[in-house]
């Protein structure tokens, strides 16, 4: 057994994002995915002699996004560099990337950590293309390439040596796949490989500042695979150290079906990739003014909404993190809070019956056709005790969701109002107890349990009108 905290784990994750654009990054090959294979594989993307590829708009300004979004300096001198080698599956020899240059440079990302706020810094964003896929399973002999996804555009998203543990690593991940959603700039699917992370670890002892020897899982599809192969290697790294074992630079990949990680290749010394300029692509600047364009079209961020919510509505931290958790929703909040100052009445709406509606009909938020004047009727209701929140949220709020209808009227007509008045309730209870004067002696004489039964009778005789706080609080002043 290894004392805790004799080594400190240093994590550095680079991860791609696929960018939500229509065509690649050089060419105007689709991008869907699922499409047949090799059918989205123009003589551009093959990197025929002669064609030449242009620069997608799209996704210099998607990365720019998340570049502003991550307080990263924004490079207005910018060019794409070729890095040759060979493999099946990158049909030119080269992929174009930012070499020395990324687009977006440093910045930092905020994530919640045990409670507390910290950072994870980023060292950069760069632009680049995909390679297309190779597939071992559907041969028994060869492998198959598929080249559809060949030029499409990626960032990578760099941070530094500076997370210390799979939970920072899984928070921040977490964070980013946040992000690029609500930016719009990917649609954050790790399944179809949308976003991929590798993950560089190594150990050093406590307290030291120079960095071990890293190792590098590679292409992690989920983020609970991230969070798994790091704890593994943390465990696997501290276990060689002790054996007084040295450490080799290596490249592994994750086995999810046991959570450990295999090696793949020993690395040596860098490769040499060629880097130069490709001639064919013309270096691009940005202007401020351009910069500027694309800042004001940023919407307001979960952490901007975070602290302006916290400030002004009086929320919890834990309803104020699940409301920020995704755009759409944070919009139809933001929307719903200028009608009404039942903030937490809101919360709860969203968060409980809103979210199972939307969950079981497959609907989005902009597709609930409902209207705040209709909500906010049905929480006065609730509020002002005559409807009661089962009815409210099973009956009423699924009666009038899709139409124009008037919650009060539906809730009328349903005879789903409660009856407040104390006279006709005494009423419905004088009536109640009068056809069971046993129950009323049993009672009396301790089995308080019967109250369930009294008010059960109440509710039925009441067609359920009777508020049951109220029937409550009658049945045990006359039962004493
Ligand atoms: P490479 O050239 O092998 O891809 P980079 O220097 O570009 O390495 O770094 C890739 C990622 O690995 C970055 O996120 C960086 O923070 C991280 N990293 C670099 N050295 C270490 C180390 N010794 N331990 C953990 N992470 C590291
Ligand atoms: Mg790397």
């Amino acid at each position: 057994m290894v004392e805790a905290n004799k080594y400190e784990a240093v994590i550095g994750l680079e991860i791609h994002a696929q960018l939500a654009t229509n065509s690649k990054l050089f060419c105007g090959d689709a991008t869907r995915f699922g499409a047949a294979p090799n059918t989205h594989i123009s003589p551009i993307t093959m990197g025929h002699p002669g064609t030449l590829p242009k620069t997608n708009k799209k996704a210099v300004e998607y990365a720019i996004k998340m570049g502003i979004a991550c307080e990263s300096t924004i490079e207005e001198n910018n060019y794409f560099a070729r890095k040759n080698y060979f493999y099946p599956d990158l049909p030119k020899g080269y992929q174009i990337s930012q070499h020395t240059t990324p687009i977006c440079v440093g910045g930092k990302v905020a994530i919640q950590l045990n409670g507390q706020s910290s950072y994870v810094q980023l060292n950069r964003i760069h632009l680049e293309e995909d390679a297309g896929k190779s597939i071992h399973d559907i041969s028994p002999t060869d492998t198959c390439i598929d080249l559809n996804r060949a030029g499409t555009a990626l960032i990578e998203i760099v941070t530094e040596p500076c997370i210390h543990s799979a939970e920072e690593a899984f928070q921040y991940v977490t964070e980013v796949r946040k992000l690029v959603r609500w930016l719009g700039i990917c649609d954050g699917n790790m399944e179809e490989g949308s976003l991929r992370c590798d993950a560089n670890i190594s150990i050093r002892p406590m307290g030291t500042n120079t960095l071990g020897t890293k190792v590098e899982v590679k292409n992690l599809n989920s983020i609970r695979n991230i969070k798994k192969a790091i704890e593994f290697e943390i465990e696997r790294l501290t276990a060689l150290v002790e054996a007084g074992e040295t450490i080799i630079q290596q490249t592994r990949s994750f086995d999810a079906n046991n959570d450990t990680t295999f090696a793949i290749r020993d690395k040596e010394d860098a490769n040499d990739y060629r880097y130069f300029p490709d001639p064919d692509l013309a270096p691009f600047q940005l202007t401020e003014g351009y910069i500027n364009t694309i800042k004001a079209s940023i919407p307001a961020l979960p952490n901007q909404l975070k602290k302006e919510w916290k400030n002004t509505l009086g929320l919890s931290d834990y309803d104020i993190e699940q409301i920020t958790e995704n755009k759409e929703e944070a919009a139809f909040f933001s929307n719903w809070i200028q009608t009404t100052s039942h903030y937490k009445s809101v919360v709860n709406w969203i968060l409980g019956p809103i979210r199972e509606y939307l969950n079981e009909t497959g609907l989005t938020y902009t597709q609930l056709n409902t209207s705040f004047i209709q909500l906010n009727e049905i929480l006065n209701l609730v509020e002002s005790n005559q409807l009661s929140f089962a009815n409210a949220t099973g009956k009423v709020f699924k009666g009038i969701v899709g139409t124009n209808k008037s919650a009060l009227q539906f809730a009328q007509e349903q005879q789903l109002i409660q009856n407040n008045s104390t006279d006709a309730i005494n009423q419905w209870v004088e009536q109640v107890l009068n056809a069971h004067p046993e129950k009323v002696a049993a009672y009396k004489n301790g089995k308080k349990g019967l109250m369930g039964v009294f008010i059960g009778e109440v509710k039925k005789i009441s067609k359920g009108q009777a508020d049951p706080k109220k029937t409550t609080q009658i049945l045990e002043e006359k039962l004493v």
